[in-house]
This record gives C-alpha cells, structure tokens and sequence, in this order.
C-alpha cells in the first residue's frame, strides 16, 4: 500500500514537473514572440539625496503581454537568464533606456539625470557586450556619462579579470556601475576594492526592519563604512517609511529610492513627479 501511494505521488510529481516544464517551454516561446513585437517596457524609480532632491533614476522593465497584461520581471528575468533571451532583450533594455536619456536631455530638469540600467550577469560576460552597449550610445546619441550599469554580486561568480576589462572599457567612455542587492551575496571585499564601481546599493532586505533587527543595523553601517573607506556612494533601496530614511540618515546614508518617494511608473510620471517635487521646493 505504501509502494502504491509512492507510485502514485511519483506519477503526480512527474505530472506537476511536466506541466511545470510546459509552462516554461510556453513562457519562453512568448518570450521570444514578445521580444519581436516589442512587448517590453521600461518603468522608472526617482532616487534622492536626503533633501529628497532627484539625484538619478533606475530604468525597471516590464513585460506588456498581450492575454496577461503588465508582468514583473521577476516573472520572466530569471527564464530568460537561463536562455540566450536575455541577450536581445538586454539589448533592447539598453536601447530603450538610452533613447529615453535622449528624450530627457531637451528638458532642463532632467537634462542632467544619472539613468541606472540592469545588466544580468549572462550580459555581461557574453563576448559582444562592450561593443553592444557602445553601439547602442553611439546609434542612440545617448551621453555615456549619464549611463550607470547595475551588476549584482552574482556577476562575480564568472571570470574576474575579464569582467574587470570589460567595464574598465567602459568606465573608459564615462559610463559607471554600481552593484546592485549589495549584502546579500558573497563578494569577496578583495575583488571588491579592484572594481571600477561608483556606488554599493543596499539590499531593501536590510531596510526593511532597519528599526527592530539589530543586524540589520549593523549590517547598514558596516556597508556604509565600507563605502566611505573605498570612495563609493551608498544607496538604500526599498525605502519605504519616514522612519527607514531617518534611521538610514544617522547611519550615514544619505541617498535614497522606495516607495516612499515614488514607485516605478511610465516616463510620463516621472516628469511629472520632478515637476510636483519643484513646485513644492518653491512653496
Ligand atoms: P532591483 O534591480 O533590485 O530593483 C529594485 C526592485 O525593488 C524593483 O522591483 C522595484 O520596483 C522594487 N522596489 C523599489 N522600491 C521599493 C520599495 O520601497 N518597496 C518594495 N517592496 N519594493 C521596492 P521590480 O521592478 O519588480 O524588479 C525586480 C528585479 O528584477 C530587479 O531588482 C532586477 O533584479 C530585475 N530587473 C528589473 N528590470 C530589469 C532589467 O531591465 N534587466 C535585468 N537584467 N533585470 C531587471
Ligand atoms: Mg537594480
Ligand atoms: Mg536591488
Ligand atoms: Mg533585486
């Protein structure tokens, strides 16, 4: 009797791995279409200085599909990471991204604004990736200087000392990178201090009970204080209370992007959120 109920959950465990496995084939086909038909779009995060003043933005893509409406990419990055899909999707992010820096350049407010794009880790380390981006600044128009790469720690897990070429070429045309959901991997302070990086961003996991969990505190500082000791900005992501930004203040961390300041939303919002921002600095 247990044999058979084994069989049986064997059999309904090959079903579920199946279907999940369907799914996934399904999910990549649409994928692929959705890249085609250019059914992606960026979303933009403000990020400010303690004044609450716009210091850059980060560009955050979603997928439009045409049956399931707006997917979060946390629903699809990672299938198309484990794919060469996230090569011509990467690519149309960059694109997208730099021809919104363009946009932006003919209005005065956001003439000057830093604009952070995501870069998975397959990106990066794939062979065209610095003549990639290159073309796309050159073909866009785009200014390097205001384009800011995000890597996560998980790029570290590849080839060090090419990774490091690839962004000194880069660093070498004005763009910068920062690493992303700092904290929660496994960088290695060594390598650490030999990347081109301009800025650590906190993982929002140590935001989050910044107030109650005493690690978290200490976690915060410690990043803080290694950002100041290797000549880095520190951003906190996930800010989402008054409390969380004054806590983060006294740690010393005095850039900011969370909900309390805006969530991600269309280009549109944004120009409106920067607009709304002056108009309350000038009351
Ligand atoms: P990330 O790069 O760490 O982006 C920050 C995420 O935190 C975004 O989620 C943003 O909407 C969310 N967030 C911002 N402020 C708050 C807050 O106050 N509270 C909470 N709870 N969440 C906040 P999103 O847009 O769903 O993106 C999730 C992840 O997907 C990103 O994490 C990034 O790893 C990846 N991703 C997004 N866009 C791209 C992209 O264009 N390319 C690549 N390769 N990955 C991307
Ligand atoms: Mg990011
Ligand atoms: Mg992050
Ligand atoms: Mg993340």
């Amino acid at each position: 009797e247990a044999k058979a109920a084994g069989r049986n959950a064997l059999r309904f465990f090959n079903q579920q791995m199946q279907t999940a496995a369907m799914a996934r084939i399904r999910l990549e086909t649409d994928m692929r279409q959705s890249i085609a038909a250019q059914h992606f779009l960026l979303h933009y995060q403000p990020q400010v200085d303690q004044h609450g003043q716009l210091i850059g933005a980060e560009a955050l893509v979603r997928w439009q599909h045409p049956q399931h409406g707006l997917i979060p990419p946390g629903e699809f990055i990672p299938v198309a990471e484990s794919t060469d899909l996230i090569l011509p999707l990467g690519r149309w992010i960059l694109q997208a991204a730099c021809r919104q820096l363009v946009a932006w350049s003919s209005d005065p407010a956001l003439a000057e604004l830093p604009l952070a794009v995501n870069v998975s880790a397959r990106q990066l380390h794939h062979p065209g990736f610095v003549a990639d981006v290159l073309a796309i600044l050159a073909e866009t128009g785009a200014n390097p200087k205001r384009l800011e790469l995000e890597l996560t720690e998980s790029h570290l897990a590849a080839d060090i000392e090419e990774m490091i070429r690839r962004m000194l070429q880069l660093q070498s045309h004005g763009v910068r990178f920062s690493l992303d959901d700092f904290g929660t991997g496994y960088s290695s302070l060594g390598y650490l201090k030999r990347l081109p990086l301009s800025r650590l961003k906190i993982d929002r996991c140590f935001v989050r009970d910044l107030l109650s969990d005493a690690n978290d505190a200490a976690i915060v500082r410690t990043i803080v204080a290694l950002g100041q000791s290797l000549d880095l900005q520190v951003i906190a992501e996930g800010v989402e209370t008054v409390e969380q930004r004054d806590a983060l203040l006294q740690s010393g961390c005095s850039l900011y992007q969370g909900y309390l300041f805006a969530k991600p939303g269309p280009a549109a919002d944004l120009q409106g959120w920067v607009a709304g921002a002056r108009r309350a600095g000038n009351r």
